[in-house]
């Protein structure tokens, strides 16, 4: 304990002050974003993680690896919270943002070493920010929420460089879609109306959108009926089993005669529930919990699909899908109950099973709906790894796509936004002067960071892509970004490389204030021993896929 003369902490407890502290700090949230860096831009690279009981990721989606490896480090950990705001706030994105604080930090630790106090530092942050967010606000281009074209490219571009980019035209369509009809009446979107659902096996090209929902559930009876148009559907809250006796639970059952009238009166209520459910009708009936062979031999007369032991949140989907209520009690069953679907049809389809082993599972598409905004996106395609990574671009798809429209705004990609706004912040550095401004101007060359590490990635020279780029944007070029081709200058915008406004913003923001928030920390108090990744177990997966260890 080097700090004052009377300890107060416990003897377990450890502590690290000053600069030793913000020097250890700095470097373990550097560490996190050297660990996502290559995986950055159209040709990032992808990266495998295993667990410790062998289960295998392999992504190229910044918040998933940063997630998956089990990082402990106090400093790193709030890096990597910068990865999930932003994976909270639009789903994409998250790569940039760690990479964009993780090298705030690393000019502020040059900025240190010359004698610059971090508070100073923190200051010229804030200014730079506000700064930024002017400049990136100026740069932001207004879309229509009917702009389809705009969306898709949209779309596509956060699938680059994934295992879904192969498809991604398609793909993209199909996430449009699926957004577009999620939209609310005051234009935000209902991120839960739209569910991703993955089927390993065929090709990604099979995969489709229903404008409805799909039950994992195949006819309790090969005889029932299994398609249909224009059906009525009931969504019951209960069971159709006859109820159990409980022989053994305290009550001996001596007189059978007694038994066996029991079981004739229980039965007779289920018939009558059945017929009325019959009565009422419905062409498929969803059941919560189980139903009894003869009241399934019933449906089948009745021509009725009726599906048993549905889950609680497809009831719940198809009850809002078709405008079925949920219906606990039968006595006051009425038409009015029932909701309603065009098109009601099994389909053989694999399902992903948990531990990888598809096996042929059937379910029971509901389409054509009258309250259709609700949709599916089924997606096929390879192994269960390959649509796994499929599912998580398509979720970055959905979120940059669902924003785009409730924002309305969209920038130019490609690292054109951090080129204007390096610019934007050089300029007004002149005017500050002081310890500040030099703060002021590592901010701009931290920014640099994100088309220099795309150049990197995409094999081109860093520093000649930049200065390319830069005069560009100087020349009055505002949309020009990185082409991954040649590493020169290309308008991002007619090239289809667009982002929503709030993927850059969020990221500026939460970048800024995660490292504000290490540089201001200059006294590190732990309860335990501080850890590492890596450290207690050396052949974890954090230890070979990043410097984590100090
Ligand atoms: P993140 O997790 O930050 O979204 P990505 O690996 O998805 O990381 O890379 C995003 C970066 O790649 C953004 O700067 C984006 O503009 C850029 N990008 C995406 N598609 C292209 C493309 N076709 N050409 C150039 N840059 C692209
Ligand atoms: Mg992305």
């Amino acid at each position: 304990m080097r700090n004052g003369p009377l300890s107060v902490l416990s003897k377990e407890s450890q502590r690290t002050a000053g600069d030793e502290a913000r020097t250890m700090n700095i470097s373990a949230a550097r560490a996190v974003a050297e660990t996502v860096r290559t995986t950055l831009g159209p040709r990032g690279m992808d990266k495998m993680l295993v667990d410790s009981s062998g289960n295998v990721v392999v992504t190229n989606d910044g918040v998933t690896l940063l997630e998956e490896m089990d990082i402990t480090h106090p400093a790193a950990n709030l890096v990597i919270e910068v990865s999930q705001t932003q994976e909270e706030e639009v789903g994409d994105g998250t790569t940039s943002a760690v990479i964009l604080a993780g090298e705030l930090l690393s000019v502020a630790e040059d900025l240190i070493e010359q004698g610059i106090h971090p508070s100073s530092i923190v200051a010229g942050y804030q200014e730079a920010v506000t700064t930024a967010k002017t400049a990136l606000d100026e740069l932001a281009i207004e879309i229509d929420p009917d702009d389809t074209e705009t969306l898709e490219a949209i779309a596509a571009t956060a699938m680059t460089g994934k295992g879904a980019e192969r498809s991604k035209e398609l793909l993209a369509e199909l996430v449009v879609e699926a957004v577009t009809t999620a939209v609310r009446e005051d234009g935000t979107v209902d991120r839960d109306a739209i569910d991703v659902r993955s089927f390993p096996g065929r090709s990604v090209e099979d995969s489709r959108f229903i404008s409805g929902t799909l039950v994992d559930k195949k006819p309790p009876h090969p005889s029932m009926p299994t398609s249909f148009t224009d059906a009525n559907v009931l969504v019951y809250e209960d069971d159709l089993e006859l109820s159990e006796l409980e022989i053994g639970a305290g009550a001996t059952i001596t007189d059978v005669e007694q038994a066996d009238a029991f079981a004739d009166r229980d039965r007779e209520e289920l018939e009558s529930v059945v017929d009325r459910i019959v009565d009422s009708g419905a062409d498929v009936v969803l059941v919560d919990g189980g139903i009894d062979d003869f009241a399934q031999q019933r449906f089948v007369d009745a021509g009725v699909l009726a599906l048993r032991r549905v889950s609680d949140d497809h009831r719940r989907r198809v009850a809002g899908a078709t405008g079925a209520a949920r219906v606990g009690n039968l006595e006051r069953l009425t038409s009015d109950d029932l909701g309603h679907a065009g098109r009601v049809e099994r389909e053989m389809i694999r399902e992903l099973t948990h531990k990888g082993n598809a096996r042929a599972e059937q379910t029971t598409v509901f389409d054509d709906l009258p309250e259709s905004e609700i949709g599916t996106i089924l997606l096929r395609g390879g192994t269960e790894h390959v649509v796994d990574e499929i599912e998580r671009a398509i979720e970055d798809s959905i979120g940059v796509v669902s924003a785009a429209i409730e924002d309305g705004s969209v920038l130019p990609g490609a690292g054109a936004p951090e080129a204007e706004l390096a610019l934007a912040v050089r300029e007004a550095a002149g005017g500050i002067g002081g310890r500040e401004q030099l703060a002021v101007e590592a901010f701009a060359e931290a920014l640099e960071a994100g088309p220099r590490t795309l150049a990197e990635n995409s094999g081109h020279d860093a520093i000649d892509a930049l200065v390319e780029l830069t005069a560009s944007h100087d020349g009055g070029d505002r949309t020009a970004g990185l082409d991954p081709d040649t590493g020169s200058p290309f308008d991002a915008l007619e090239a289809g490389v667009v982002e929503p406004l709030r993927v850059k913003r969020t990221a500026l923001e939460s970048a800024v204030d995660a490292a504000s928030m290490i540089l201001r920390i200059d006294d590190v108090v732990a309860a335990g021993e501080l850890s590492t990744a890596g450290d207690d177990d050396g052949a974890g997966p954090g230890a070979g896929a990043g410097p984590m260890g100090m």
